[in-house]
């Protein structure tokens, strides 16, 4: 800096400087008027979060005659769409005067509570199934500086602990038993029905602790009860054949499935979910996880976009409709595509061929990619 200019002020409060372009300023801050008040009158911690893409697929649209959009929530802060709840969680704690943030997690609720917990200058404990968490996860868990404790027990059983944690203890519990975390996540319908210009038909989505359903419902619901939607959606929620509590009607005591974001035997929303399915006309069922492979593929080799395994359920989902011949010919169909696929790689990497090892030669290059023909 040259000696005696004077360095320029910050601006206040993370404000924009003058000339700057808008950006996305959070769902707290872009949906205050419809969030409770305690939520947006104290400190906001947020990174920014939602303003998520909603996708048009062609290849999905023309195999089941319908208009089929991916909302991919993989683009948030953190990977997943976890950080809808977690900014209104984490600054409701906050402004609470909360210091400790706990939760149980099958990796994304600890991934995104630990970097809000980072961000907002709190502690963050995390109880997570031991050796069922995706390696990426659990990284963003580790790296934003997040207590982490393998329950040598699933999802359900560090969920209880961290419900007892929470009476005994001066912590916050941020798990989507938090009634701001439904709050936060139901700015997805906002943001599908601005984005569409109306509700859609179906919304397909898959479910674990079924916390996100229950959100996405309460969010289409606002929306027509504000008058700015004529209809409502019909809700399909998908749950993996392995862990199909609520399609079964009874908890499931070792849920097994490769989409480990919804291996839960007893979800926390049990109750309202099946409301949400049933008051909307539509259903939650169960798809295999070879359905839901094939789906993860689907999604990164046609439409470009890399979700994760549970994410997938959702086009596992759609499919199954589409065959079973329950979707109605130009309904316009909003498939949640819960999370980031680089989360947990293996599975990519486990479906391909090893990537052949070649002389650093021109000739050699142009041959083996096929561009030139072989004599
Ligand atoms: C949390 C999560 C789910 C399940 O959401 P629930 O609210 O628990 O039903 C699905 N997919 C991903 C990627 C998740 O992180």
């Amino acid at each position: 800096m040259t000696a005696g200019t004077a360095p320029p002020s910050p601006p206040p409060s993370g404000a924009p400087t003058a000339g700057a372009t808008r950006q996305w300023r959070g769902v707290v801050a872009e949906y205050a008027d419809r969030l409770p008040p305690e939520v947006g009158t104290g400190t906001v911690v947020t990174l920014r979060e939602g303003g998520t893409p909603l996708i048009h697929s062609q290849g999905l649209s023309q195999r089941t005659g319908c208009d089929v959009w991916l909302k991919f929530e993989g683009t948030n802060p953190t990977g997943s769409f976890k950080d809808r709840g977690m900014t209104t969680a984490i600054s409701a704690a906050v402004t609470a005067g909360a210091r400790a943030l706990i939760c149980a997690s099958t990796g994304n609720t600890a991934a995104s509570a630990a970097a809000y917990a980072a961000k907002a200058g709190l502690t963050c404990g995390v109880l997570v199934p031991r050796g069922k968490v995706a390696l990426g996860k659990l990284a963003q868990a580790l790296v934003h500086g997040a207590t982490v404790l393998q329950i040598d027990g699933g999802f359900d059983a560090a969920l209880s602990m961290c419900r007892s944690l929470d009476e005994s203890e001066a912590v916050e519990l941020v798990n989507s038993v938090n009634p701001y975390r439904i709050e936060g996540q139901k700015t997805l319908a906002f943001e599908v029905c601005e984005s569409l210009g109306r509700a859609p038909d179906v919304h397909v989505m898959p479910v674990g602790n079924a916390g996100n359903i229950t959100a996405v419902w309460r969010g289409y619901h606002e929306e027509h009860a504000a008058g700015r939607t004529a209809g409502l959606p019909v809700l399909r929620g998908y749950q993996a054949a392995g862990a199909a509590p609520i399609v079964r009607d009874q908890s499931v005591e070792n849920p097994c499935t490769i989409a480990t974001a919804i291996r839960i035997g007893n979800p926390a929303s049990w109750g309202p979910a099946i409301a949400a399915a049933e008051e909307s006309g539509g259903s939650i069922r169960a798809v295999t996880d070879r359905a839901i492979l094939s789906a993860y593929r689907l999604a990164a080799a046609q439409e470009g976009v890399f979700c994760e395994m549970a994410s997938a359920a959702s086009i596992a989902g759609l499919l199954e409709l589409a065959d079973a011949g329950e979707l109605t010919a130009g309904e316009t169909v909003v498939c949640t595509l819960t999370g980031h696929g680089l989360k947990d790689p293996d599975w990519a990497i486990a479906g391909a061929a090893t990537p052949p090892v070649i002389a650093a030669d021109v000739d050699t290059a142009a041959q083996r990619l096929g561009l030139r023909d072989v004599a």
